[in-house]
């Protein structure tokens, strides 16, 4: 079994920031709208992620870190309709296979938290009850400790930090509604309150992005009766040398297309020119069936049911945004 959960953590946990990003994701399919992020030593000593989200029933813990047990998705028809960002179920066993894990918990309507330990080498689970604050901690210890060879492809720890706040940054911009805070050995690198109107978003697009896009995007904003577009992009004058600033987010879930990219050049097209790119942070509402993030595991890849309505979409909104820089 932990040979079987070694090999699927190696498709989808590469580094300490895909153990982030799945942990974080659980916080947000829980609810939480306070995240606090601990790592140390670039996330290969320690990765701690705590929420107050709603918890894990004593019950459901042994399930929460065994593979496919989840219960967010029970029949095929439920892809179509899925908000959550989990659906695989093996995020939680993969990581507990490769690293020393533990899970404190207490469940919004249970008296008690638990704790869940396990004994990666016998494949026992420890369940015990511990003092907890409603929500969930789920702690990585030693990442890779058990596959050498995985281990020995990660960076220094400052690179392995720099990807964790690549993805915290990605998630920061895809909930306003929820506060994050980081910390890389003690010292505090991002900390973001929850946001609740305009101003505090664009303060928080600062911070993430950078005062200078905060300054001069142009906000977007348009909508068909299929779908909602809205977000930020730079005027051409402040298009970069480096594709380092962009996102795009549907449904809350960020993304890279080729659809995208190229309607988002098709757009500035006639505006921009010698190398430069755009920045955005971008978001597209649609209904859920007219897309399918089960592409790949790692769920950056979608495919749009309406690809040319969607494509459209983009382009004259863009377009129409940028219009707004003419003379
Ligand atoms: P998935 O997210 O695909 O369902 P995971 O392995 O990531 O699978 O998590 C397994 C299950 O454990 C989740 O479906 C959820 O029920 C539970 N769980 C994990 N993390 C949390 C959390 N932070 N808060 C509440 N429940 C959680
Ligand atoms: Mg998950």
């Amino acid at each position: 079994l932990q040979v079987a959960n070694q090999i699927a953590a190696g498709e989808v946990i590469e580094r300490p920031a895909s153990v982030v990003k799945e942990l974080l994701e659980n916080s947000l399919d829980a609810g939480a709208d306070q995240i606090e992020i601990d790592i140390e030593k670039g996330g290969i000593g320690l990765i701690r992620i705590r929420d107050n989200g709603c918890g894990i029933r004593e019950a459901e813990l042994p399930l929460a870190v065994s593979r496919h047990a989840t219960n967010k998705i029970k029949e095929l028809t439920d892809l179509e309709k899925l908000h959550s960002l989990g659906f695989r179920g093996e995020a939680l066993a993969s990581i507990a296979s490769v690293s020393h894990f533990v899970i404190h918990s207490h469940f919004y309507n249970a008296e008690n938290g638990y704790s869940l330990l396990l004994n990666t080498l016998s494949d026992e689970v420890i369940i015990e009850p511990v003092a907890h604050p409603i929500g969930t901690t789920v702690e990585v210890r030693e990442l890779f400790y058990n596959t050498p060879a995985r281990r020995k492809f990660l960076r220094a720890e400052k690179t392995e930090f720099g990807h964790i706040q690549e993805i915290v940054k990605r998630l920061a911009l895809s909930r306003f509604n929820v506060s994050f805070n980081l910390r890389h050995q003690g010292k505090t690198t991002v900390s973001l309150k929850k946001t609740d109107d305009e101003t505090s978003r664009l303060l928080r697009i600062g911070s993430l992005c950078g005062t200078e896009f905060m300054q001069t995007a142009l906000t977007v904003s348009n909508e068909n009766s299929a779908m909602r577009l809205s977000g930020w992009i730079s005027p051409p004058s402040h298009a970069r040398g480096q594709a380092d600033q962009q996102y795009f987010f549907v449904n809350g879930r960020i993304v890279r297309d080729k659809l995208v990219n190229h309607a988002v050049r098709q757009a500035y097209s006639d505006v921009l020119y010698g190398g430069r790119h755009p920045c955005y942070v971008l978001y597209l509402d649609i209904d859920p069936s007219e897309v399918d993030v089960n592409v790949h595991p790692t769920k950056h890849e979608v495919r749009f049911v309406q690809s040319g309505w969607v494509h459209h979409l983009l382009v004259s909104s863009l377009q129409q945004t940028l219009e707004q820089t003419r003379p």
